[in-house]
């Protein structure tokens, strides 16, 4: 028996014990080993007394799993999920369970990284050249990305890259035709403004009219008319416009493409490819050019290369990290993108097969051709008179319709013009379009499914026109073509599933990206129904759930950030810095400053903050850091003073991305400030803030947040991701709105950024749980253990390898940068060797060669425990080791472990392996943990410029497997 009072004994059942990797002995293990007392006193020696939090945060309590689930399951349940006809670009669609278990719910598949390390990521790799196969196929266009973040922004992309590619180099119109999705004219109005293009929006075939550099088409329209182009589209180019249109992936099944009628870029979204609505994301948009375009690409494409044998890999091609090489000349500022979501479209149609999309296809639009029917019978009148899946009428009783169909849980979209529409999905079944006629005509309309399908068959009516037919074939490839069984499609996941590690296989120390815990339980109500199949466009009484949820988000973002409101719109951390960058902006011209629009931003920052600026019209103005690695204060003065009056904003990360907190913070802040500038501070590095200093707090004005970082929201391979911002109240009036969703809150006159109105809102409940759980003990423990882990790390390998900056008291925040310059000046050994030699020890390298060339930079989080450190640590040791063996000319600076890594099967099967100076041992099971769990990866080292002088991003041909 036990003398534990009941209260101890719950304290056991918190969830914070399991978030938290290292237990109370382990922790003060390694405060001895690092000198401090207890946590406490690792904060007081690490983070600057003047910035220090002195008050606790008001979460509240800790939580067990089973609370946060109880508490949440009331939430989820205040939504009510009515069927949805909206469409206007979010369908419903049926989740191959197969791929919801064992993608979506797995996180072999959602715990992985951006594929930076493609040794160890060539299942995703294919699953995402699956993706751009998809796209090209589909589109009729030569190059695809990898995915984009959403259908509206996607649009903007296409505008940015007409800009940039149009032979029409007076022209600063953009066109719109009057009939896209008013989300997506928002999103690039707001776009457009940053920029000074001017957006012109009419009738499509009034296009021609204008002097243009690019103009954009819906295929179908919003309505659901579907248009030949083809004869537009050839004036158009004629004109040296470049010509963009927005299409419906399902569509493409069975039209025409738009390639093919003379579109130069074709982009959509691909949600309603078996990834839920989720209240308006996350879901990956595609993206397809011509081939000429690929320099003006925005985002990342996967590309085919070889590797040292001259096997085929996958890569990341061209663009990778492009907006850390080429700043604010980067094509966009996107970075997390929705990987695990175009991974999920692209298993949908693998599963699918050409012949089951077709069929579902099909059936969509049967039902469309059956409904139009049914209402032409009863003597409506139908405003488009050809379709896909949307049929849209007019002249009818709106309120009575309305009333009905509310009764019967249906939403249907109703127009500003008493035009009433109903797309159909992959989910409608005959019952529901009996109750659609309910709706819609009333009871007694004597509308029967059966005898209309005989009418519609007989008739064989042409809702598509003929030449629209797509008569091409799609997806010939065998990788669409062989997996429709469950068996066969389960092990091809699985079997890709191998080829990558993610967190489930060890830790992924990627400093900056902050790899924590994805907690099984935060995920868990993302597939609940209430979450998961709500429309974004719904009207608010029935997403009272998302609400609640949305607003107790809020309201513990503003007290762990110390600003006033936040803004839950943008999709990934990048755009979180356009959307406060836009809200600067609008303040600044609210006060007729307009004038002002000078970016200060210092040479460590992340590469995305150039590329924001420039996205928001800004001039990006380059600040020094001195030697230590902090902001140069002397440069930093003087170069505010300079622009003095046209100053807008410096953007700072913090801790600095070189991993201190840097003494001056405020000091900067209040330089910036006199000047009349504004501070963005980047979030990213809110792990080591949260419950000990505040953005706020700190004096600055607006962050983002990647909630996909420190907030627990997988990484999903590459995204998705949510980057709210928070604002000071002087800011709030400026975040984004919403064309169509309006709580009330933000301004009337702002544009939006992002598609949804509370961008990828279907994650967000992973963020909720993961705050409540922990509560006010929980946060606050968590950035004091990821310094600790962090300090640790810092402390056991500074034996070995020379550790470039520190702050106060030498100590680290919560990443810590090793530099390997002078181990390649000693020994040619080089970072991206020792990044690969980590694969041979089982380890994901940490992030490499940012913020400076020729170093690591290795974030642990306070997920990891001990243990796992200690092999790591044992890892860069053991490493450091074979470098001197190197030093020492044991090995031939070509031809050793770590100049040959990573090592595969293939290698150690290899007779010519006997020829290497070192052992097959020595090669993949270098230590004894490796042999307990080893990691194997399957090619060799990718050679880069092979991939980009040999571009190529489709699928392989089976062939060259063979
Ligand atoms: C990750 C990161 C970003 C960009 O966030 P995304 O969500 O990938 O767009 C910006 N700044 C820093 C310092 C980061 O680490």
């Amino acid at each position: 028996m036990t003398t534990q009072t009941l209260t101890q004994l719950e304290q056991h059942e918190l969830f914070l014990r399991r978030h938290i990797g290292p237990d109370a002995a382990e922790q003060q293990a390694m405060l001895n080993e690092i000198g401090a007392e207890s946590l406490d006193d690792l904060t007081q020696q690490t983070v600057p007394e003047a910035i220090r939090l002195q008050r606790e945060l008001s979460i509240g309590d800790s939580h067990s799993e089973s609370e946060g689930l109880a508490y949440i399951r009331d939430i989820a349940a205040k939504n009510q999920v009515f069927k949805s006809y909206i469409g206007t670009g979010y369908y419903g669609t049926e989740v191959p369970n197969v791929i919801l278990r064992n993608v979506l719910e797995n996180p072999g598949w959602y715990t992985a990284y951006t594929p930076y390390q493609p040794e160890i990521a060539q299942g995703r790799l294919e699953a995402i050249l699956n993706f751009q196969q998809v796209s090209m196929d589909l589109t009729g266009l030569d190059l695809a990305s990898a995915s984009l973040l959403d259908e509206a922004t996607a649009a903007a992309e296409a505008m940015a890259l007409a800009k940039r590619v149009s032979k029409a180099k007076k022209a600063n119109i953009f066109f719109v035709a009057d009939d896209v999705f008013p989300q997506t004219l928002d999103v690039v109005k707001t776009r457009a403004e940053c920029f000074g293009f001017e957006v012109v929006v009419g009738p499509a075939n009034e296009a021609v009219n204008y002097e243009l550099f690019g103009a954009l088409f819906q295929y179908t329209n919003r309505q659901g008319q579907v248009t030949d182009f083809t004869e537009l589209f050839a004036a158009l180019k004629d004109k040296k416009a470049v010509v963009a249109v927005a299409a419906d992936i399902m569509s493409l099944v069975m039209l025409k493409s738009p390639g093919s009628m003379g579109a130069d870029v074709v982009f959509g979204s691909a949600q309603r490819f078996g990834v839920p609505m989720g209240y308006g994301g996350p879901h990956a948009a595609f993206f397809v050019a011509r081939d000429a375009h690929k320099r003006s690409m925005p985002g990342r494409l996967i590309g085919v290369s070889k590797d040292t044998r001259g096997n085929q890999a996958l890569r990341m091609a061209m663009q990778t990290r492009e907006q850390h090489i080429r700043r604010e000349k980067a094509n966009s500022n996107i970075c997390t993108a929705q990987v695990l979501l175009a991974n999920m479209a692209s298993f949908y149609a693998v599963f699918h097969g050409p012949q089951g999309l077709k069929l579902i296809a099909e059936r969509i639009h049967r039902f469309a051709d059956l409904f139009a029917a049914g209402l032409q019978a009863k003597g409506i009148e139908l405003v488009n008179d050809t379709w896909f899946d949307t049929v849209s009428f007019k002249g009818v009783d709106v309120a009575a319709i309305q009333a009905r169909a509310l009764a019967a849980q249906i939403n249907l979209r109703y127009d500003d013009d008493g035009v009433v529409g109903v797309s159909f999905d992959e989910t409608t079944t005959r019952e529901d379009l009996t109750a659609l006629f309910d709706a819609v005509l009333g009871c007694d309309h004597g509308q029967e499914v059966a005898a209309l399908d005989a009418q519609v068959v007989a008739a064989s009516r042409q809702s598509i026109p003929a030449e629209l037919v797509r008569k091409d074939a799609i997806l010939t490839h065998p990788t669409f073509n062989r997996y429709q069984s469950e068996t066969e499609m389960m092990r091809y996941i699985k079997r890709l599933e191998n080829k990558d590690l993610a967190l489930n296989h060890s830790m992924i120390s990627l400093g900056s990206c902050t790899m924590k815990l994805n907690a099984a339980v935060e995920m868990i109500p993302v597939s609940w129904p209430q979450f998961a199949n709500m429309h974004p466009f719904c009207p608010l009484e029935q997403a009272a759930g998302y609400t609640q949820l949305i607003e107790e988000l809020s309201t513990d973002l503003v007290d762990i950030t110390g600003y006033d409101a936040v803004c839950i719109q943008p999709n990934s951390g990048a755009q979180g810095e356009y959307a406060g960058l836009l809200a600067i902006k609008k303040y600044h011209e609210s006060r007729g400053e307009a004038h002002r629009n000078i970016c200060l931003i210092p040479q460590s920052a992340h590469g995305t903050n150039p590329a924001s600026a420039q996205l928001a019209g800004m001039k990006v103005v380059v600040t020094a850091c001195d030697k230590e690695g902090n902001v140069d204060l002397d440069d930093l003065k003087a170069k505010a003073a300079e622009v003095a009056d046209q100053l807008s904003c410096i953007m700072i990360t913090y801790p600095s991305t070189h991993g201190v907190y840097e003494e001056t913070v405020s000091e900067i802040c209040d330089i910036v400030h006199q000047h009349g500038g504004q501070v963005y501070l980047d979030g990213a590095n809110m792990n080591a803030q949260v419950g000990l200093t505040s953005p706020g707090f700190i004096g600055a004005d607006v962050s983002h947040l990647n909630l996909h970082k420190t907030f627990a929201i997988p990484h999903g391979g590459g995204g998705p991701g949510m980057g709210p911002i928070g604002v000071k109240s002087h800011l709030a009036p400026f975040v984004a709105g919403h064309t169509l969703v309006k709580p009330g809150r933000e301004s009337d006159n702002n544009g939006a950024v992002s598609a949804a109105p509370y961008g990828s809102a279907s994650i967000l409940p992973i963020t909720w749980m993961y705050i409540k759980l922990l509560g006010t003990k929980g946060v606050t423990q968590a950035t004091q253990v990821a310094l600790l882990n962090a300090n640790y790390i810092m402390k056991k390998l500074s034996n070995h390898y020379p550790v470039l900056y520190t702050g106060r008291n030498d100590r680290v925040a919560h990443e810590c940068i090793i530099d390997l310059r002078p181990i390649k000046e000693s020994s040619g050994v080089t970072e991206m060797d020792i990044a690969k030699r980590l694969n041979d020890y089982g380890f994901h390298a940490p992030t490499m060669s940012f913020p400076v060339a020729g170093t690591l930079m290795i974030e642990p989080t306070e997920s990891e425990s001990k243990v796992e450190l200690d092999r790591f640590i044992e890892a860069m040791i053991a490493i450091r080791g074979e470098i001197t063996q190197v030093e020492a000319g044991d090995w031939p600076s070509d031809n050793n472990p770590l100049h040959n890594a990573p090592h595969t099967m293939a290698d150690i099967m290899d007779p010519a392996f006997e020829e290497r100076p070192y052992s097959r041992e020595t090669a993949v099971f270098p230590t004894t943990a490796v042999k307990e769990n080893k990691f194997w990866p399957t090619v060799n080292r990718i050679d880069d410029v092979f991939g980009d002088r040999n571009l190529m991003c489709s699928c392989v041909p089976i062939s060259d497997y063979e």
